[in-house]
């Protein structure tokens, strides 16, 4: 390994990885240090897609769709604590964010909805797998043949400056050898902490005894290590519970099964709320409901168009019966209230109207193919809002809001963008947006530096 880079990218998530193709696409001299074993971070966990407004897949879908409405639908999905221009700066760069990736083999161009978006513009393969998988293979894909240099199993322990500018990262491997190499930047591009559960409970203590869904990884170590060199942080209280979770696992139930046409009910075999309303507002009816948990009910019809699907009844995760009845009887509910559920709801789909709960989304087929699933789920921690922050040009800002020179974070790691809740689909985007935004203003730095 050289003894000196102009981009060192910390972290091989979506943002890392995005970042690093970018900086070396520029001409920068890039590596990536990941301390865990593997590629991914916890982007490869994700599930439901890639949300963006004014697609060329928009285009030959026929969905009209304005960049606009994408602005105040996650604002108002956010509860108007969105940084306005990090949000802003989002929407207008996420079609190009979709052309990148096609440009670099990795085509989103089936499309689907989450929950507080009212248009289909959560884009994903078109095979029906999942997000995260695919994303991630496609940029380790781009990395290696680019060659860039990677460090695996190795973690940034510091970020060190001279003259207030960033110079040098101090690195340990899992051998304990430390090695700090010259750098003109650096990219932290290291996730959230919603598996550091002590860091979580003392910005919420609400969240104790919450499961998490994502990987061991996110730990907030990067929040950490940016705060030490003089970095401001904004919204660490605002930590999204996602409402579908496999309890015994803490497996995610993606969103898209719900964005397919699944529906929630509760041990009464009830419907309770609008299933496509925001993560928050979903958490906290079922939070309320007297067992804590629900079920995510769908049919053969959805489980046919969402492979993850047949993964969960892979898991074991999945009840399945032949008849409404049967189901109804299988999870202990009154087959009754199941089936006058189903018939009601059915009606509204027929109708395209749910006069209940004012479902206005994927209100697509009714539920009436057999076999009949479902999942039993309850909340768990799944992304962390807050974080370090940024200027729309990826800059990390002191506590003053002045930029800290050749200091740059994106994704997860930063705060601002999603304000109190993220929107599904909304995480991809950011990751890919920024990321690559991130890795054109380090390149240029280390450039100006030369
Ligand atoms: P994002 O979605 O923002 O790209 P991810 O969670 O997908 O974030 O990826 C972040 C990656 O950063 C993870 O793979 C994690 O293991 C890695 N990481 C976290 N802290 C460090 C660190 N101090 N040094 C190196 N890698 C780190």
């Amino acid at each position: 390994t050289p003894k000196n880079y102009d981009v060192v990218v910390v972290g091989s998530g979506g943002a890392g990885l995005a970042a690093a193709i970018q900086a070396h696409d520029e001409g920068a001299r890039v590596l990536i240090v990941e301390k865990m074993p593997t590629f991914g971070g916890n982007t490869i966990k994700a599930s439901a897609g890639m949300n963006a407004a004014e697609t060329r897949f928009q285009r030959v879908k026929g969905i009209q769709d304005s960049k606009e409405l994408f602005y105040q639908e996650t604002l108002k999905g956010g509860q108007n604590r969105n940084n306005p221009e990090l949000l802003r700066c989002f929407v207008e760069h996420a079609p190009q964010a979709i052309e990148w990736l096609a440009n670099r083999g990795i085509m989103l161009n089936d499309i689907t909805t989450t929950g507080g978006m009212s248009i289909d513009r959560t884009h994903r393969p078109k095979d029906g797998s999942a997000v995260g998988c695919y994303l991630i293979s496609g940029l380790v894909r781009n990395v290696t043949k680019r060659g860039i240099d990677v460090m695996l199993d190795t973690s940034v322990e510091e970020i060190l400056c001279e003259q207030g500018k960033v110079s040098a990262v101090r690195l340990i491997n899992d051998e304990n050898e430390t090695l700090t190499i010259a750098v003109k930047s650096v990219i932290v591009a290291t996730g959230g902490f919603s598996a550091n559960s002590e860091m979580v409970v003392k910005y919420r203590p609400d969240l104790d005894g919450f499961v998490t869904t994502n990987h061991k990884g996110a730990t907030g170590a990067g929040i950490a290590l940016l705060e030490h060199i003089g970095a401001g942080t904004v919204d660490m209280g605002e930590i999204q519970i996602h409402p579908t979770v496999e309890q015994n696992t803490s497996y995610l139930i993606s969103e898209s099964i719900r964005g397919g046409g699944a529906i929630l009910v509760n041990q009464q075999g009830n419907r309770f709320f609008n299933e496509m309303e925001t993560r928050d507002k979903v958490s906290a009816q079922i939070i309320a409901l007297p067992e804590h948990y629900a079920y995510i009910v769908f049919d053969e019809h959805v489980r046919a168009k969402n492979k993850a699907a047949d993964e969960y009844i892979a898991r074991g995760f999945v009840t399945s019966a032949s008849s409404p009845r049967q189901l109804a009887e299988k999870l202990g509910m009154d087959y009754h209230a199941f089936l006058a559920t189903l018939e009601r709801y059915n009606g509204f789909v027929e109708q395209q109207h749910d006069s209940d709960f004012g479902r206005t989304t994927a209100l697509r087929n009714p539920i009436n193919e057999g076999p009949f699933h479902a999942i039993r789920i309850a909340p768990g921690v799944h992304h962390t809002m807050g974080g370090v922050t940024i200027n729309t040009e990826t800059a990390v800002l002191n506590k003053a809001q002045q930029v800290i020179p050749g200091a740059f974070a994106a994704g997860e790691v930063a705060g601002g963008i999603h304000g109190s809740n993220r929107i599904g689909g909304n995480a991809v985007a950011d990751i890919i947006i920024f990321g690559s935004l991130a890795g054109h203003h380090a390149a240029n730095w280390a450039k100006a530096q030369a």
